[in-house]
């Protein structure tokens, strides 16, 4: 029963993330609540690299797990913390939490992996980020290279100079930098080849649809990320025949439910020899 009542509310709770200022700050006290509450956790999606059939990181996502609506998943609560500004405090928290958690597996003699957390525009727009970033950094003692930040191409084209300067601050401190969903944005190619990335994350959509002009797709991403230097991660690979294809393409990495979803912190032990 109780279970029945929950699943209302969340479908009242979705359906007013859509429409209704009332509801969308009562949403809005909600967050701060949960953000005061530490209602928020993450949890990790293992990437592998294909070569060596190893995982080389973990992308870190957050969960929202609300007393009566259960765990609400970040499309619901992000763009609404970003168009808040609650996601300054929470996405700095995100940060931390990677961190201490990569440098707490690291500590109990886990193979050292990287971390990958996700960016929002205003929260990679905002003055000293890097400084906040470093200084975490030293507060977990986690090394920077066991870091990555993901970014997007819409925030990339919103201001190119200050982001080529972010993320060339980013790149001296060691921290790594992907470009996350791939092919859903604008970029153009010459931004491509100015930002300094370390990696394209070829976006699910790509993935999952296997048709003729996607295939042509990801395998001029492959391509083109190659030729610039930058692997290539494909996120959203869920079948036997979407890692056989990338494996054919010569695709670095993958990420998706055919490997795992993602975890809690403490199940990622539970990962063979990783
Ligand atoms: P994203 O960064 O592109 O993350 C990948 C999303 O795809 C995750 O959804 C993941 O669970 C899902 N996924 C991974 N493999 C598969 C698969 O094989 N099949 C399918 N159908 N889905 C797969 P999730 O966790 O719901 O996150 C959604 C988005 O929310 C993320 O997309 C990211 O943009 C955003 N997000 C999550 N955590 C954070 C955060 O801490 N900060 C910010 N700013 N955004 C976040
Ligand atoms: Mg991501
Ligand atoms: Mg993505
Ligand atoms: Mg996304």
């Amino acid at each position: 029963v109780i279970k029945e009542e929950g699943r209302n509310e969340y479908q009242i709770f979705r359906h007013s993330l859509k429409e209704g200022v009332k509801e969308q700050l009562q949403l809005e006290a909600e967050l701060h609540k949960a953000m005061q509450n530490h209602d928020f956790d993450l949890f990790f999606q293992p990437q592998y690299d294909l070569k060596t059939n190893r995982i080389i990181g973990f992308e870190a996502l957050c969960r929202w797990f609300h007393d009566e609506m259960g765990v609400i998943p970040p499309d619901q609560f992000i763009p609404l913390a970003e168009k808040t500004g609650l996601i300054i405090e929470l996405g700095e928290w995100v940060i931390y939490e990677a961190c201490l958690q990569n440098k707490k597996w690291q500590d109990e003699g886990l193979p050292k992996v990287k971390v990958s957390v996700n960016l929002s525009a205003k929260q990679f727009l905002q003055r000293g980020l890097v400084n906040r970033v470093s200084q975490i950094l030293y507060e977990t003692v986690l090394e920077a290279q066991y870091l990555e930040i993901e970014i997007t191409e819409s925030m990339a084209m919103s201001n190119e100079y200050h982001i080529i300067e972010t993320l060339n601050r980013f790149s001296e401190l060691g921290v790594q930098v992907a470009l996350d969903d791939f092919g859903t944005g604008y970029s153009s190619l010459q931004y491509l080849s100015q930002f300094p990335l370390n990696k394209i994350k070829i976006d699910r959509m790509f993935i999952q649809n296997q048709s003729e002009q996607n295939i042509a797709i990801v395998k001029s991403i492959i391509h083109l990320s190659h030729a610039l230097n930058l692997k290539v991660i494909a996120e959203g690979v869920e079948t036997e025949d979407n890692l056989e294809f990338l494996l054919n393409e010569q695709c670095d990495e993958v990420q998706g439910f055919y490997f795992s979803k993602p975890v809690a912190a403490q199940r990622v032990k539970d990962f063979v020899d990783f």
